[in-house]
């Protein structure tokens, strides 16, 4: 296929400054150095950590700025740099794989990049997490292995794949083996993460699935998605679940807030020898110890997933196995779309078009 001609400039939705809202601004179109792909950007997810990216990391972790976000990206192969060119094709529809590793060292080579010994040491960090992300007309790729084929499904759709869906799923890759038909399974905040979360349960699983939210449309939500019980997210929810549950808690407990409310309702719903997976970045903390957290409970803190895991979740959806709800916005409303994000408004996730 013939390159399409790309112009000079483009659109990106950009934080400027740490603490404040992102803004559109025309930026220089970025061209591929050797192994580098250039991507024509057809979809772009808002994930909630670009919000704490904007009130904390940013600053906290010194990132270059300004600085394009999003780190949810699908786009088309326009151009690539020497070294690479056998082996992608211009035209081809990707969707791209996040938390980029050194490819190297022992984790990198078990396809755990998310947890990559050398990443942090050698400045290799995720797209719209420390360096130019996909909410933009185009966006630079370091190494073709980041490019998984979007295999047919329409971008807009599947984009939340990337992280919204893999997150969860390799959340769940750990506890699902405690999840039998006798099982429960709790997941707070029924967000862009755990509406994805609650129908990997139900599809994986024979669990039933307890969601808890602060909002009655994101409890709505749950329902529609497939969650046994949805509960209002407050003190009282406690015994609810521990009436649902045999007066045990549950198995295994996700946590899509991690805002220390959540947690330390999470807390008391893990049963003994359960799971308790803290995802929100929610600047909550658990307070762990001998009579504290149930007897073996296991505490985690996962990170994203794995490569093949974003293979795996492509998989799922192409068989239709989830209903990703998804808000279709222009690029030029991105800003708008991250104070819906920010202010609970957002039902699913929100996605933009350029
Ligand atoms: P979202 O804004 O789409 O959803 C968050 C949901 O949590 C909302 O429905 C909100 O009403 C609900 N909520 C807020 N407070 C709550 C409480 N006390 N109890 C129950 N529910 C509550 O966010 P998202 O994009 O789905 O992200 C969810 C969290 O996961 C964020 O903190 C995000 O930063 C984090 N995250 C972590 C990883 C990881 O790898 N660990 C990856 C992606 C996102
Ligand atoms: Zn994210």
């Amino acid at each position: 296929m013939a390159k399409e001609p790309i112009l000079s400039t483009m659109k990106a939705i950009q934080l400027i400054r740490p603490g404040e809202w992102p803004e559109l601004r025309e930026v220089p179109i970025p061209s591929p150095s050797s192994g580098q792909i250039l991507l024509k950007i057809t979809a772009a997810g808002l994930c909630h950590s670009d919000i704490a990216v904007m009130e904390h990391y940013a600053a906290a972790m010194n990132y270059k700025l300004p600085q394009t976000l999003g780190h949810e990206c699908a786009g088309t192969v326009v151009d690539a740099g020497d070294g690479v060119r056998h082996l992608v094709t211009l035209g081809e529809e990707v969707l791209v794989y996040g938390p980029w590793g050194c490819g190297r060292c022992r984790q990198c080579a078990e396809g755990y990049e998310n947890y990559c010994y050398n990443a942090a040491a050698r400045g290799i960090v995720p797209p719209g997490l420390g360096r130019d992300g996909g909410a933009a007309e185009y966006m630079l790729v370091d190494r073709a292995r980041y490019l998984v084929p979007l295999d047919g499904l329409d971008p807009i759709k599947a984009v939340p794949l990337t992280d919204a869906a893999l997150t969860p799923y390799h959340a769940l890759q750990h506890s699902r083996h405690k999840l039998d038909a006798n099982s429960y399974a709790v997941v707070f905040g029924v967000g862009g993460l755990g509406h994805i979360a609650i129908q990997l349960i139900k599809h994986l699983t024979p669990a039933r699935v307890i969601a808890l939210d602060v909002s009655q449309k994101h409890l709505d939500l749950a329902t529609t998605v497939g969650a046994d019980y949805a509960l209002k997210s407050d003190p009282e929810a406690v015994a609810a679940v521990k009436d649902l549950t045999h007066g045990q808690g549950a198995e295994v407990v996700f946590d899509f807030a991690g805002v220390q409310a959540s947690i330390d309702l999470g807390a008391q719903m893990t049963k003994v020898r359960g799971d308790w997976n803290i995802v929100g970045i929610g600047g909550g903390r658990a307070t762990v110890g001998f009579g504290v957290v149930p007897y073996e409970c296991n505490v985690f803190s996962p990170y994203w997933g794995t490569r093949g895991e974003l293979y795996d979740v492509v998989a799922l959806a192409r068989r239709g196995v989830f209903e990703l709800h998804v808000e279709e916005y222009p690029l030029d409303e991105g800003e708008n779309v991250y104070k819906r994000l920010h202010a609970g408004e957002v039902l699913g996730r929100a996605v933009l078009k350029p």
